[in-house]
């Protein structure tokens, strides 16, 4: 069943500088908004809507998370450049049929660039800190090695996990491996797995047609285009 959508409150609690042009925004998480791993929000800022995953499990009750690219005079980027602790934000949510199937025991494969990382990383804290069982892979592509977030997080959790492990590939480094996270997956045993793919269009594209021509059917072929 999915939770009823509402209008809601919320206080920013802190802001991190994780990488030139992306932030986490942490907020407290308002009475009675309750989320599944993957689910966006509709963030108000003035009189239009702005799209965010929530980055953060649903299992942290007290705060969830943002991570959004500041892009320059963007309606929604330049609200949040300016937002500072303790502002009160209003969003709708949550929205979306980008989640986890929790009832799958198949492998699951996260598939992002930039911050299409954002739900991927809500549905890997989740399936980790429930306790699941399943092969969990991340992949996660951006262009510059200046625009990788998160790496330490994951290092962290690959040691704590033996189930899951994760790859970052640029697309545009100095110098070193260059490729996109398609030359990536192609590596890699999918057969029993199902795919949560984040970002833009073309790159969705073509994860979506690589596991289609392995055999995966649409259902288990999850994605969500920025
Ligand atoms: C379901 C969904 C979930 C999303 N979740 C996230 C998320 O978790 N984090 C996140 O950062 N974004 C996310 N987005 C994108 C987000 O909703 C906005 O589109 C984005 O932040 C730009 O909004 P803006 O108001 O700052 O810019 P706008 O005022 O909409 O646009 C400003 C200018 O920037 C250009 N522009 C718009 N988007 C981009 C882009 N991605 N790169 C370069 N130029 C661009 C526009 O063409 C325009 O010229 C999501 C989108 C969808 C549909």
């Amino acid at each position: 069943m999915l939770f009823a959508m509402m209008d809601f409150k919320a206080k920013l609690v802190s802001v991190k500088e994780l990488t030139h042009d992306v932030r986490m925004y942490m907020f407290e998480r308002p009475a009675g908004f309750s989320f599944k791993p993957g689910q966006f929000v509709m963030l108000q800022v003035e009189e239009v809507a702005r799209a965010y995953s929530i980055a953060s499990s649903p299992l942290e009750l007290e705060n969830f998370v943002l991570i959004v690219k500041l892009i320059e005079g963007g309606r929604g980027s330049e609200y949040l450049r300016a937002a500072k602790a303790q502002d009160e934000i209003s969003f709708k949510g949550p929205f979306g049929h980008f989640y986890l199937d929790e009832d799958s025991e198949r492998d699951v494969v996260l598939i992002g660039t930039g911050t299409g990382l954002a739900p991927l990383y809500s549905i890997l804290q989740y399936l980790l800190e429930s306790g699941s069982e399943r092969e969990i892979k991340l992949f996660f592509g951006v262009r510059h090695e200046e625009d990788v977030f998160l790496r330490e997080e994951f290092e962290d959790l690959s040691q704590k996990h033996e189930n899951f492990s994760f790859k970052i590939i640029l697309s545009r480094p100095k110098s070193g491996e260059k490729g996109y996270v398609t030359d990536l997956i192609k590596e890699e045993n999918i057969e029993n797995s199902e795919a949560y793919i984040c970002g833009g269009k073309a790159m969705v594209d073509d994860v979506k047609e690589f596991f289609t021509q392995k055999g995966i059917s649409p259902e288990h072929i999850k994605h969500e285009v920025y």
